[in-house]
Protein backbone atom coordinates (compact mmCIF):
# COMPACT_ATOMS: atom_id res chain seq x y z
CA UNK A 1 0.00 0.00 0.00
CA UNK A 2 1.36 3.39 -0.91
CA UNK A 3 2.09 6.09 1.47
CA UNK A 4 1.43 9.95 0.20
CA UNK A 5 4.79 11.41 0.17
CA UNK A 6 4.84 15.31 0.48
CA UNK A 7 5.09 16.78 -2.90
CA UNK A 8 7.96 18.94 -3.12
CA UNK A 9 11.13 17.92 -2.90
CA UNK A 10 12.36 21.56 -1.17
CA UNK A 11 9.56 21.63 1.97
CA UNK A 12 9.21 25.45 2.52
CA UNK A 13 6.02 26.22 3.55
CA UNK A 14 5.54 30.10 3.54
CA UNK A 15 1.66 30.18 4.91
CA UNK A 16 -0.10 27.98 7.05
CA UNK A 17 -3.54 26.74 7.52
CA UNK A 18 -5.87 28.59 9.67
CA UNK A 19 -4.62 31.65 8.85
CA UNK A 20 -4.74 34.48 6.48
CA UNK A 21 -6.63 33.80 3.48
CA UNK A 22 -6.31 29.65 4.44
CA UNK A 23 -8.53 30.58 7.21
CA UNK A 24 -11.20 27.59 8.26
CA UNK A 25 -9.05 25.57 6.14
CA UNK A 26 -6.05 23.01 5.90
CA UNK A 27 -4.61 24.75 2.92
CA UNK A 28 -0.69 25.03 2.91
CA UNK A 29 1.51 27.47 0.69
CA UNK A 30 4.98 25.63 -0.46
CA UNK A 31 7.35 28.06 -2.15
CA UNK A 32 10.22 25.51 -2.27
CA UNK A 33 13.89 25.99 -2.70
CA UNK A 34 14.10 29.77 -3.61
CA UNK A 35 11.66 32.11 -5.83
CA UNK A 36 12.32 30.04 -8.77
CA UNK A 37 9.41 27.80 -10.00
CA UNK A 38 10.06 24.40 -8.35
CA UNK A 39 8.51 21.23 -9.64
CA UNK A 40 5.53 19.27 -7.75
CA UNK A 41 5.60 15.61 -7.86
CA UNK A 42 2.21 13.13 -6.90
CA UNK A 43 2.07 11.88 -3.70
CA UNK A 44 0.90 8.94 -4.62
CA UNK A 45 -0.48 6.93 -7.82
CA UNK A 46 -3.87 8.81 -8.63
CA UNK A 47 -6.41 10.11 -11.11
CA UNK A 48 -6.88 13.50 -12.30
CA UNK A 49 -10.31 14.24 -11.29
CA UNK A 50 -10.85 17.82 -12.16
CA UNK A 51 -9.16 20.78 -12.80
CA UNK A 52 -10.61 24.37 -13.07
CA UNK A 53 -8.76 27.22 -15.16
CA UNK A 54 -10.72 30.05 -14.38
CA UNK A 55 -9.17 30.94 -11.00
CA UNK A 56 -5.51 29.13 -10.12
CA UNK A 57 -5.62 25.96 -12.85
CA UNK A 58 -6.52 24.18 -9.92
CA UNK A 59 -6.16 20.50 -9.99
CA UNK A 60 -7.49 17.48 -8.15
CA UNK A 61 -5.91 14.22 -7.91
CA UNK A 62 -7.62 11.07 -6.46
CA UNK A 63 -5.86 8.24 -5.36
CA UNK A 64 -6.24 5.19 -7.39
CA UNK A 65 -6.14 2.86 -3.77
CA UNK A 66 -6.64 3.47 -0.13
CA UNK A 67 -3.32 4.98 0.79
CA UNK A 68 -1.71 4.89 4.23
CA UNK A 69 -2.28 8.14 6.08
CA UNK A 70 0.82 9.08 8.81
CA UNK A 71 -2.01 8.89 11.72
CA UNK A 72 -2.70 5.34 10.87
CA UNK A 73 -5.76 5.76 8.88
CA UNK A 74 -6.63 3.67 5.50
CA UNK A 75 -8.23 5.55 2.99
CA UNK A 76 -8.47 7.02 -0.49
CA UNK A 77 -7.42 10.91 -0.54
CA UNK A 78 -8.10 13.20 -2.71
CA UNK A 79 -5.05 16.74 -3.00
CA UNK A 80 -5.74 19.67 -4.81
CA UNK A 81 -3.38 21.78 -6.18
CA UNK A 82 -3.48 25.55 -7.02
CA UNK A 83 -1.28 28.43 -9.03
CA UNK A 84 0.49 26.22 -12.04
CA UNK A 85 0.84 28.73 -14.63
CA UNK A 86 0.48 26.46 -17.48
CA UNK A 87 -1.32 23.10 -17.28
CA UNK A 88 -2.05 22.29 -21.29
CA UNK A 89 -0.33 18.89 -20.67
CA UNK A 90 -3.50 18.14 -17.84
CA UNK A 91 -6.75 17.00 -18.39
CA UNK A 92 -9.00 14.34 -16.66
CA UNK A 93 -8.72 11.08 -16.75
CA UNK A 94 -4.83 11.59 -16.91
CA UNK A 95 -3.37 8.62 -14.79
CA UNK A 96 0.09 10.19 -12.44
CA UNK A 97 2.68 7.75 -10.83
CA UNK A 98 3.88 8.40 -7.26
CA UNK A 99 6.51 10.56 -7.07
CA UNK A 100 6.18 11.73 -10.84
CA UNK A 101 6.19 15.55 -11.59
CA UNK A 102 3.02 17.06 -13.20
CA UNK A 103 2.72 20.04 -12.03
CA UNK A 104 4.37 23.17 -11.02
CA UNK A 105 4.85 26.09 -8.37
CA UNK A 106 3.52 29.73 -9.85
CA UNK A 107 1.47 32.53 -9.66
CA UNK A 108 -1.59 32.09 -11.58
CA UNK A 109 -4.92 32.94 -9.43
CA UNK A 110 -4.27 35.51 -6.54
CA UNK A 111 -0.83 34.31 -5.89
CA UNK A 112 2.31 36.63 -5.51
CA UNK A 113 5.32 34.84 -5.73
CA UNK A 114 6.16 30.98 -7.54
CA UNK A 115 3.86 28.82 -5.02
CA UNK A 116 1.93 25.78 -5.06
CA UNK A 117 -1.27 25.77 -2.75
CA UNK A 118 -1.75 22.17 -1.44
CA UNK A 119 -5.31 20.83 0.41
CA UNK A 120 -5.64 17.40 1.16
CA UNK A 121 -8.38 15.82 1.78
CA UNK A 122 -9.89 12.10 2.80
CA UNK A 123 -11.45 9.53 0.34
CA UNK A 124 -12.30 9.60 -2.72
CA UNK A 125 -12.87 13.02 -4.63
CA UNK A 126 -16.60 14.34 -4.52
CA UNK A 127 -18.19 16.54 -6.72
CA UNK A 128 -17.78 19.76 -6.81
CA UNK A 129 -14.39 18.80 -5.23
CA UNK A 130 -14.41 21.96 -3.05
CA UNK A 131 -17.37 23.76 -0.83
CA UNK A 132 -17.41 27.57 0.17
CA UNK A 133 -16.05 27.68 3.39
CA UNK A 134 -17.71 30.40 6.27
CA UNK A 135 -15.09 32.91 5.23
CA UNK A 136 -16.30 32.76 1.71
CA UNK A 137 -13.16 31.25 0.44
CA UNK A 138 -13.01 27.58 -1.82
CA UNK A 139 -11.88 24.75 -0.01
CA UNK A 140 -11.25 20.87 -0.46
CA UNK A 141 -14.46 18.61 0.40
CA UNK A 142 -12.84 16.44 3.74
CA UNK A 143 -9.62 18.63 4.59
CA UNK A 144 -7.09 16.87 6.33
CA UNK A 145 -4.53 18.73 7.84
CA UNK A 146 -1.63 17.98 5.60
CA UNK A 147 0.71 16.40 8.84
CA UNK A 148 -1.90 13.89 8.93
CA UNK A 149 -1.78 13.01 5.41
CA UNK A 150 1.43 13.00 4.23
CA UNK A 151 5.01 11.38 5.06
CA UNK A 152 8.48 12.88 4.22
CA UNK A 153 10.98 10.36 2.43
CA UNK A 154 14.94 10.40 1.89
CA UNK A 155 14.47 12.60 -0.71
CA UNK A 156 12.26 15.77 1.45
CA UNK A 157 14.48 18.40 2.03
CA UNK A 158 12.78 20.63 4.95
CA UNK A 159 13.63 24.29 4.83
CA UNK A 160 10.28 25.27 6.85
CA UNK A 161 8.27 23.15 8.38
CA UNK A 162 5.98 25.67 9.87
CA UNK A 163 5.96 23.71 12.97
CA UNK A 164 4.41 21.07 11.52
CA UNK A 165 5.47 17.51 12.40
CA UNK A 166 5.74 14.89 9.28
CA UNK A 167 6.56 11.93 10.41
CA UNK A 168 9.62 10.07 8.36
CA UNK A 169 9.05 7.03 6.31
CA UNK A 170 12.47 5.97 7.34
CA UNK A 171 11.49 5.94 10.88
CA UNK A 172 8.12 3.36 9.74
CA UNK A 173 10.59 1.38 8.44
CA UNK A 174 13.05 1.58 11.21
CA UNK A 175 10.73 0.48 13.94
CA UNK A 176 8.97 -2.16 11.59
CA UNK A 177 13.21 -4.22 11.09
CA UNK A 178 14.57 -3.37 14.57
CA UNK A 179 11.39 -4.17 16.98
CA UNK A 180 11.28 -3.78 20.64
CA UNK A 181 14.91 -2.51 22.51
CA UNK A 182 16.95 -5.46 23.01
CA UNK A 183 15.90 -5.63 26.57
CA UNK A 184 15.72 -9.33 26.85
CA UNK A 185 18.39 -10.06 25.22
CA UNK A 186 20.15 -12.86 27.28
CA UNK A 187 24.06 -12.65 27.18
CA UNK A 188 25.34 -16.33 27.69
CA UNK A 189 28.42 -14.98 29.64
CA UNK A 190 26.17 -13.27 32.33
CA UNK A 191 25.64 -14.77 35.77
CA UNK A 192 22.27 -15.65 36.52
CA UNK A 193 21.79 -13.11 39.21
CA UNK A 194 22.56 -10.49 36.46
CA UNK A 195 20.40 -11.49 34.45
CA UNK A 196 17.65 -11.26 36.64
CA UNK A 197 18.50 -7.81 37.56
CA UNK A 198 18.85 -6.43 34.14
CA UNK A 199 15.03 -7.90 33.50
CA UNK A 200 14.06 -6.31 36.77
CA UNK A 201 15.55 -2.72 36.04
CA UNK A 202 13.45 -2.56 33.13
CA UNK A 203 10.67 -4.60 34.04
CA UNK A 204 9.60 -5.84 30.62
CA UNK A 205 8.08 -9.06 32.29
CA UNK A 206 6.02 -8.25 35.38
CA UNK A 207 2.75 -10.63 35.08
CA UNK A 208 4.26 -13.47 33.55
CA UNK A 209 0.23 -14.59 33.53
CA UNK A 210 -0.52 -12.30 30.44
CA UNK A 211 2.57 -13.87 28.71
CA UNK A 212 1.36 -15.91 25.74
CA UNK A 213 3.99 -17.74 23.39
CA UNK A 214 2.48 -16.88 20.05
CA UNK A 215 5.11 -17.83 17.50
CA UNK A 216 8.57 -19.13 17.13
CA UNK A 217 10.55 -17.60 14.79
CA UNK A 218 11.91 -20.51 12.22
CA UNK A 219 14.43 -18.30 9.92
CA UNK A 220 15.95 -14.83 10.23
CA UNK A 221 13.23 -12.68 8.15
CA UNK A 222 11.41 -9.78 8.37
CA UNK A 223 7.90 -10.10 9.85
CA UNK A 224 4.80 -8.16 10.36
CA UNK A 225 2.55 -8.22 13.09
CA UNK A 226 -0.88 -7.06 13.86
CA UNK A 227 -0.94 -5.87 17.80
CA UNK A 228 -3.85 -4.42 19.89
CA UNK A 229 -3.86 -1.25 21.32
CA UNK A 230 -2.19 -1.63 24.72
CA UNK A 231 -0.03 -5.00 23.95
CA UNK A 232 3.43 -5.24 24.11
CA UNK A 233 5.92 -7.13 22.05
CA UNK A 234 9.06 -8.87 23.86
CA UNK A 235 11.99 -10.67 21.76
CA UNK A 236 13.26 -13.45 23.15
CA UNK A 237 16.64 -14.37 22.14
CA UNK A 238 17.11 -18.47 22.51
CA UNK A 239 20.34 -19.71 22.20
CA UNK A 240 20.84 -21.93 19.25
CA UNK A 241 22.05 -25.61 20.04
CA UNK A 242 23.07 -26.20 16.29
CA UNK A 243 26.98 -26.27 15.91
ZN1 LIG B 1 -2.75 29.15 -0.53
Amino acid sequence: MEKPIYPLKNMRITQGYEEGTHIDSFAVDDAGLDTEIESIYAPFTGTIKKIYTQDANEVWLESNKPVEYPDGTIDYMTILFAHANNIDDLYVGKQIKQKEIFYQEGTSGNATGNHCHIECGRGKYEEPGWIENNNGYYVIINGRAPEDCLWIDEDTNIIDNYGYQFRKLSEDIEKLESGPEEETTVDENNSTTEENQTIEENQPIEQEENIRLIYTCTKDDLYGIYLKEGEQVYIKKTISTKK
